[in-house]
């Protein structure tokens, strides 16, 4: 297994040119291969196992800023909470008050991205876009000190027929848009995540401006 500086190069250098933030996603991956892309000036790395996230954190440089991006369980969050950069997959004010409960026991505050169900596929993750209106209400009227929204997250539909995907993606853009002028003191709405090996591209081009690719640098993963 090696990994592929060549496509990560030519990705970081085009990306980087849009100003796009590249999050290398990680899981399953040895630590070798996550120091390889490190070497390469990467900082950004992405897990969603808690378990594998808090293992390699605490063998790796400080310096890197660790995402959590699959669905997190509220009574997992105390063992990324000392250290977790940014939590991508974020869906009911429940798991935020855990997260602001625990981020405040490490005297933190944690950014987190709320998910948002794009897909046309069913899926138990994810709110649409009238269960986050609530929510975004739900948070303003209550104090959590210790979390801040700074953005959305999305995955498309897994479908090879591109022209969904777009549509998708360029549906959660104007979402992201439209809701982006809500500011209150916990909530800031910058970054928009979406977009992974297969479909970075076109995410990119309808307004993506945070990427998590995993494949494409590490190769494909067996099946956990
Ligand atoms: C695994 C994963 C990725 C990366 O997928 P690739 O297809 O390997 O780039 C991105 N986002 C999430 C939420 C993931 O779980």
């Amino acid at each position: 297994m090696t990994v592929n500086k060549v496509a990560y190069q030519i990705i970081k250098k085009d990306l980087e040119a849009k100003n796009v933030r590249i999050v290398a996603v990680s899981k399953t991956k040895p630590i070798a291969a996550i120091k390889e892309l490190y070497d390469l000036g990467q900082r950004d790395f992405g897990e969603n196992y808690v378990q594998e996230l808090a293992d390699k954190a605490a063998e790796l440089p400080k310096d890197i800023n660790w995402h959590y991006i699959g669905h997190l369980q509220t009574n997992k969050v105390r063992f990324i909470a000392p250290f977790v950069q940014l939590i991508h997959a974020v869906d009911s004010l429940k798991l935020l008050k855990e997260i602001n409960k625990q981020a405040a026991k490490h005297d933190r505050v944690i950014a987190c991205l709320l998910q948002v169900y794009i897909a046309q596929e069913e899926s138990k993750f994810g709110l649409n876009e009238s269960e986050l209106d609530i929510l975004l209400n739900e948070l303003s009227t209550c104090e959590l000190k210790n979390i801040k929204i700074t953005g959305l997250m999305g995955m498309a539909s897994f479908t090879d027929d591109m022209s969904v995907v777009k549509m998708e993606f360029r549906r959660l853009h104007d979402f992201f848009n439209k809701i982006a002028q809500q500011q209150t003191s916990n909530i800031k709405l910058e970054t928009l995540s979406m977009g992974m090996s297969s479909d970075y591209k076109i995410a990119v081009e309808v307004g993506s401006n945070m990427v998590r690719i995993g494949s494409l640098f590490f190769g494909e993963r067996s099946k956990k």
